[in-house]
């Protein structure tokens, strides 16, 4: 391969694509590096939701006592694999010195802030692809079981309103006003109106498509092995198809970033964070709104006439070996809440999994390394990836043409745990 571009893109996940995508806008050449097919990782078929909401980390205050809890139920929607691993050991120590109201306080305005500027920015993908991707703005509605989670979770809601969000707590005629497609069985519910879904596959393939071809060239099938290096800076990096020569590099290889980043002797806290969908298109209810069911953490989308459900968040080490037991539990937990919808049944053999790139304090990683100075970190983005991924597209293309960030860089330093 020859022919150098300014800017050399590792991954072509949604967050890969979204850096092309604003780098290119901009006049910048990019090759775009993706060992599989574009989008095919985690970024095709998760839940889809574009979540201005969910601006409590995943690590959070009691997070770490409810992980236990779940942890001794085999169908629990959160799981760690028993194993001696050093890496895993160390993420989870930070994991749980970030689990802090201090810690909460500092990274929710954060997120508020990066979400809903990403949201704001779907609407110029929509309107450029005369929405080829199904944005729907209807909000997210989360439902509760119980009368105790339903508590619990309305200071969440509340503390969501104290910073500018859309939020209303609801109860049953409530409830069946603003989605009556569909039989409930909940407590109450929380909709958070400013939030939107997707087809996230429809969404990467416009990203894709729509990428100016003068300006990027995209690879698939195209390995990285390694880099060539010239004091602190990447002159190229090896690929299973030959050396790739750039300006400046970006690290977007998802749940794999640290097994590059070790390559330049950057250690980048990361855990694979593994979650699987089933999508079913043969039901006879047909909710509009997307959901979340609280207490069994599993998402309920609807991607054109069918319906995702989505859930568990497993660290079991870099693999994608689907658990027939962990589909069957998010499947299971869906009647609870809609007691019409004969999920049972559900065909799991075409279940789908994904690693979501998770950083202990729940942040991403944006921004560029001290010791190597033309690497720019773009991952970690954990549950958030897609509702993310336009403006951390635009960060990088910012951080890359040394302009004026959007936003305060510091807080998502992949240096901050060093
Ligand atoms: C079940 C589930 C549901 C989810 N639901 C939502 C949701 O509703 N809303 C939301 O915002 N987020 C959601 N997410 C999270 C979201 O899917 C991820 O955060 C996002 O897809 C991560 O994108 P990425 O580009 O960082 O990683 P990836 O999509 O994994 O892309 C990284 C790419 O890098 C490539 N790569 C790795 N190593 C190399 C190498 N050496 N050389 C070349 N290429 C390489 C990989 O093949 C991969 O394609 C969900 C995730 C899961 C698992």
């Amino acid at each position: 391969m020859s022919e150098q571009s300014d800017v050399v893109i590792i991954g072509g996940g949604v967050i890969g694509l979204c850096a092309a995508h604003y780098l290119s806008a901009s006049g910048v050449t990019v090759t775009l590096l993706e060992s599989r097919k574009v989008g095919a990782a985690c970024s095709d078929k998760n839940a889809g939701l574009v979540v201005p909401s969910h601006i409590i980390p995943l690590a959070a205050p009691g997070v770490i006592k409810k992980g236990l809890q779940w942890m001794l139920r085999p169908d629990s929607p959160f799981y760690i694999r028993p194993r001696f691993n050093l890496e895993l050991l160390t993420w989870l120590w930070k994991f749980s010195r970030a689990c802090s109201h201090d810690q909460m306080r500092h990274s929710m305005p954060v997120l508020n802030e990066m979400l809903h500027a990403s949201s704001a920015l779907f609407d110029g993908f929509s309107t450029a692809s005369d929405n080829a991707f199904g944005l729907t703005r209807r909000g997210l509605l989360m439902l509760y079981k119980t009368e105790k989670a339903l508590q619990a979770e309305t200071r969440d809601a509340d503390a969501a309103r104290d910073l500018g969000q859309e939020v209303n707590v609801l109860r049953n005629s409530e409830l069946e006003a603003l989605e009556p497609n569909i039989r409930m069985s909940a407590a109450g519910g929380i909709h958070y109106v400013r939030d939107a879904h997707l087809d996230p596959e429809a969404f990467v393939r416009t990203v894709h498509t729509r990428l100016d071809k003068k300006l990027v060239r995209i690879e698939e099938r195209t390995e990285v092995h390694g880099f060539e290096s010239q004091g602190n800076h990447i002159s190229a990096v090896q690929t299973s198809h030959g050396r790739i020569a750039g300006k400046e590099f970006v690290l977007a290889a998802g749940a794999w970033s640290p097994v590059l980043s070790k390559a330049l002797g950057i250690k980048l806290p990361m855990q694979a964070g593994k979650g699987y969908s089933v999508t079913v298109s043969n039901l006879v209810e047909k909710p509009r709104l997307p959901f979340i069911l609280a207490e069994a953490k599993v998402a309920v989308t609807p991607i054109g006439e069918s319906f995702r459900f989505a859930g568990t968040m497993e660290l079991s080490g870099l693999n994608e070996h689907i658990s027939r037991r962990r589909v069957q539990a998010i499947l299971k937990a869906v009647p609870a809440y809609f007691p019409s919808l004969d999920t049972h049944k559900a065909e799991t053999r075409q279940a789908w999994t994904g690693l979501r790139p998770c950083t202990p304090d729940g942040l991403p990683y944006i921004g560029r390394f001290t010791r190597v100075k033309n690497l720019v970190a773009a991952t970690g983005h954990a549950m958030l990836g897609i509702s993310l991924a336009p403006f951390t597209g635009k960060l990088v293309s910012e951080i890359v043409q040394h302009k004026k960030p959007s936003v305060k860089l510091s807080p998502l330093s992949p240096e901050r745990f060093e």
